[in-house]
């Protein structure tokens, strides 16, 4: 085998069940035995399953009581993001060590372009097996499944094909015949939704995709016909963008009483902006974006968010992009709702020490902006010596009671994490970065970065505590 064989060499690099096996590699009681990572609380859904639960049929996403239905023996242990993250670090780490060109997809996942490294490392196979062991060696012993393919598809779908542990090479003119046998839900962007709907077709396999009429998939299906017949005849244009997953903070908090008032929220979010800008400074982050999330007494779930000119970690200039969104949510029509939960959420971080980013972090040294920020650096001071009570503000005195100060803090921001959202979970981002094509696509080995349901979100910051 040549080069020539490959035009192009994409490896699709996926960690085994990530939480469950991190969890087994710290706690070695743990390994063998049926592992949920989620919340306590029946209310919340499952993150992710070890292999030996999901052979009792508990999966990802599944709610909890379910899955323990399912599976009464399991083990269920509440998620640590920053060791995720920690570990996620590492791997991604030994993934740069292979090619320059590493699309992170969430935390556990990513694309690496080995194109003309085939003279370096060897065949795709041996690309392969060295990537497995440098992860196992970078992680202290977890596991990653491979695919090697010439198309992001090929490669994303030749990853999961031997779980766990995997490592298929899908030689590119071998990659329509292997695709050939596989269902219609290995297609991209065929969901709960679409899958049905090709079936009805008389579509079954992705090779039925592929042979079928083109102007018969158009009519049927419109645009996705094309789509999906492109990657049935495994066509995928795509390149692999270096691409870092977005990192973001968050502080939620669910209220002992809900709040009507826009002064109300207002002083929740204050307060989470002091949190957040202190927790970005603290670890050297910006933020890009400003989300700020309402949930009303009926569970309707309000959100905005707006991306900065210049990156901040400013918590004067987060508390001031989240009020003005707050406003833009209060609607003249409906004065008087309720909200039973205030979340605000600094994302698109970037660190002082990445080098794409340094001149946000350099210059104005003493602009206004500055002045304000050497202000809150040295309130940080404070409050790290004296706590978080030692510095209150004015407006804060002032408040009238009907807000009650012993609200459960429900600030994820608190224990020190700085959740990573996974890019095809988190449904604001980029669609440029869209591997799914459309709202149907579910990943089959994936495990959400964040939270899916504001319920668990509540439930495991209950669980893990806060300080
Ligand atoms: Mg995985």
């Amino acid at each position: 085998m040549n080069s020539k064989d490959w035009p192009r060499v994409i490896v699709h690099a996926d960690m085994d069940a990530f939480y469950a096996s991190v969890e087994q590699l710290d706690d070695p009681h743990l390994v063998g035995q049926p592992l949920i990572i989620g919340p306590r609380s029946r209310r919340g859904v499952v993150l992710t399953a070890s292999y030996e639960a999901r052979k009792s049929g508990a999966k990802s996403a599944m709610p909890m009581a379910e899955a323990l239905r399912r599976c009464p023996h399991a083990v269920v242990v509440p998620p640590r993001f920053e060791r995720y993250q920690q570990q996620s670090e590492a791997i991604m780490r030994a993934f740069a060590d292979f090619s320059p060109s590493v699309e992170a997809l969430s935390l556990d996942e990513a694309f690496i372009d080995m194109t003309g490294a085939l003279e370096i490392f060897g065949e795709p196979m041996q690309i392969g097996k060295q990537i497995q062991q440098a992860v196992l060696d970078a992680t202290g012993g977890l596991q990653v499944s491979v695919g090697i393919a010439s198309t992001k598809y090929v490669a994303k779908v030749a990853s999961d094909f031997e779980k766990p542990n995997g490592l298929t090479i899908v030689p590119p003119h071998k990659a329509v015949q292997w695709l050939d046998p596989m269902p219609v839900s290995r297609l991209w962007g065929a969901g709960p939704k679409t899958v049905p709907r090709l079936q009805r077709l008389g579509l079954h396999t992705i090779g039925d995709v592929r042979r079928a009429s083109p102007l018969f998939l158009r009519k049927s299906l419109g645009n996705m016909g094309a789509h999906f017949q492109s990657l049935a005849n495994a066509n995928d244009p795509r390149k692999v963008a270096r691409r870092r997953v977005a990192r973001s903070m968050g502080s939620d908090r669910t209220l002992l009483q809900d709040v009507t008032s826009t002064a109300d929220i207002a002083h929740y979010l204050r307060r989470s902006a002091d949190r957040i800008g202190r927790r970005l400074r603290d670890k050297g982050y910006r933020c890009f974006g400003v989300r700020v999330k309402l949930k009303t007494h009926d569970f309707r779930v309000m959100t905005r968010q707006v991306l900065l000119p210049a990156p901040t970690d400013s918590s004067d200039e987060l508390y001031a992009v989240a009020f003005d969104i707050l406003q833009q949510l209060r609607t003249p029509s409906e004065p008087s709702l309720k909200f039973r939960l205030v979340g605000l959420a600094a994302y698109d971080l970037v660190h002082e020490d990445d080098p794409v980013q340094l001149d946000f972090f350099s210059g104005d040294e003493f602009s206004g902006r500055d002045r304000s920020r050497s202000l809150e650096q040295a309130l940080d001071e404070v409050t790290q010596r004296f706590g978080a009570g030692a510095v209150a503000r004015a407006a804060d005195l002032n408040r009238s009671s009907t807000v009650a100060d012993t609200t459960p803090n429900l600030d994820f921001v608190a224990d020190g994490l700085a959740m990573e959202v996974d890019p095809e979970h988190d449904p604001e981002h980029d669609p440029e970065h869209d591997y799914a094509h459309g709202q149907d696509y579910v990943p089959n080995e994936q495990e959400p970065s964040l939270p899916e349901s504001d319920e668990f979100l509540d439930d495991w910051c209950f669980d893990t505590g806060s300080d």
